[in-house]
């Protein structure tokens, strides 16, 4: 039976009330890590594990942590980035919707082993209810005596406020999210200095995902080594993968990493494979975000082994045959699919989105955009795939934050491996925008 360290009293009647969750067991981890811990010992158990950012970057959180600026009578922050928007990633609205309580359990032994004593919950905000329900959880929690002023007795003061985000995609990049809630337009800041050392309002701040301060309830409790044997290799513990797409089972799912690409989409434990009468032709692994792969890359490497659910597995291959684990938007698409419509869908994406603060990322996710736009409706010109792959190259690592990659990065590698569909909109331009037309090889 595979681990569940976050999702296993997700479907208990009533889990997203107090008593519910603390029957369950729930709070005990903050007992623990307040009365018998020191913040350093949480630091080091949470090091231990090894668990990497679960918001799509994967940095070591441990790692994270312990770069945390310490100067003395300055403020500290944490701050949970709950502005789940990449396309096909809902996993942390999952896990807040259905058991708030273990994302405040979270926030509480984050802040202590931080010393943060005010921490914020970044909500996006078109998810109101989820913020009403995250609010209900901390009134419970601080009328139990686990939020406020001296937690359990144990000197420890934390006041934790839910903030809806902006309605900006790039909200979510850690930067735009501290600068929106200072108050201000969501732009993404100059990396260095890290939030680490310059964060809100300058001061030192930790900007972590839902799923990664959910983890640390489990760690606590069950120490570092435990979480650390779960997993494969660097990829250790259990991640929450949001599966979409033409599969038979959309849903969210909690794996322990290292299970096979082909295992998780046709198992009936997960996506229960491809919908009826249809084959898999392509796959996006992590978010829109992420490079694009065909079945076959998919499913194996180049050696003939498996393709594994882990970070370094699915990205083996480097951009040329590999993808990224990412947040975990796992999108499985059919051979109904168009790669040249569904790359035009992204762009449009990322044009919309994009800040405007530099022009690679500006002026290339548009033209981007058009020239998708004019491939998809039949006045594509030979030229064009050329041009966008030129496009894509002189954003990619041009751009103040991850966006301009993003952006870059599907067009890049839908060409490289769908090159023939892109060819085939040029030189069918009649056949190819028939209503519901896609390449089917011939
Ligand atoms: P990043 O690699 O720049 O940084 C990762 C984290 O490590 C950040 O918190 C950063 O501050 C910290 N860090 C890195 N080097 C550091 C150093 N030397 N000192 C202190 N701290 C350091 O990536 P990012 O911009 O945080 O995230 C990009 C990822 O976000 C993408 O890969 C994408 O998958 C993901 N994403 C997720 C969503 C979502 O809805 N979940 C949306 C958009 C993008
Ligand atoms: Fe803004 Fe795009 Fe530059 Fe990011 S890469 S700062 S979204 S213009």
């Amino acid at each position: 039976m595979a681990t569940k360290i976050l999702t296993e009293h997700i479907n208990v009647p009533g889990i997203e009330t107090f008593d519910v969750y603390r029957k369950q067991g729930g709070y005990t981890a903050v007992e623990k890590a307040l009365k018998t811990m020191t913040p350093e010992a949480i630091v080091e158990e949470v090091k231990k594990a090894g668990v990497r950012g679960r918001g799509g970057a994967g940095f070591p959180m441990g790692m994270k942590w312990s770069f945390l600026a310490k100067p003395e009578g300055v403020p500290r922050y944490l701050v949970c980035n709950a502005d789940e928007s990449e396309p096909g990633t809902f996993k942390d609205h999952y896990l807040m919707k259905n058991i708030p309580h273990l994302l405040i359990e979270g926030m509480i032994i984050s802040s202590f082993a931080l010393g943060a004593n005010k921490s914020f919950i970044y909500v996006r905000g078109e998810l109101m209810y989820v913020i009403h329900i995250l609010e209900k959880a901390i009134a419970e929690a601080t009328a139990k005596g686990f939020l406020g002023k001296n937690i359990l007795g144990s000197g420890y003061d934390l006041e934790l406020v839910v903030q809806p985000g902006g309605g900006a995609y790039i909200c979510g990049e850690e930067t735009a999210l501290l600068e929106s809630l200072e108050g201000k337009r969501g732009n993404p800041r100059n990396k260095p200095p890290f939030p680490a050392v310059k964060g809100l309002y300058q001061c030192p701040t930790v900007v972590n995902n839902v799923e990664s301060i959910a983890t640390t309830a489990w760690i606590v409790n069950n120490g570092g080594d435990a979480y650390a044997a779960i997993g494969i290799g660097r990829s250790t513990g259990t991640k929450l993968i949001s599966a979409s797409g033409h599969i038979n089972k959309p849903g969210v799912y909690e794996i322990e990493l290292g299970v096979p690409v082909e295992d998780f989409i046709y198992a009936d434990e997960w996506c229960g494979g491809i919908r009826p009468g249809h084959k898999f032709k392509a796959l996006v692994a992590g978010g829109s975000s992420v490079p694009i792969l065909p079945a076959n890359l998919a499913l194996t490497l180049a050696n003939g082994e498996k393709r594994l659910m882990s970070y370094e597995s699915l990205s083996e291959g480097g951009f040329q045959t590999g993808t990224m684990l990412g947040s975990g938007g796992f999108i499985v698409f059919d051979e109904t699919s168009c790669i040249v419509r569904n790359t035009w869908n992204f762009s449009r994406f990322y044009h919309h989105e994009s800040c405007g603060q530099c022009s690679p990322c500006r002026e290339g996710t548009g033209w981007m955009e058009k020239v998708l736009h004019r491939i998809e409706y039949g006045h594509g010109h030979r030229h064009d795939i050329d041009l966008l792959v030129d496009v894509a190259r002189k954003i990619e690592g041009n751009t103040i934050c991850p966006l301009g990659d993003a952006a870059a990065w599907p067009v890049a590698s839908a060409i490289r491996h769908f090159r023939d569909e892109f060819e085939w909109h040029i030189t069918n331009p009649q056949e190819a925008t028939q209503p519901g037309a896609v390449y089917r090889g011939e």
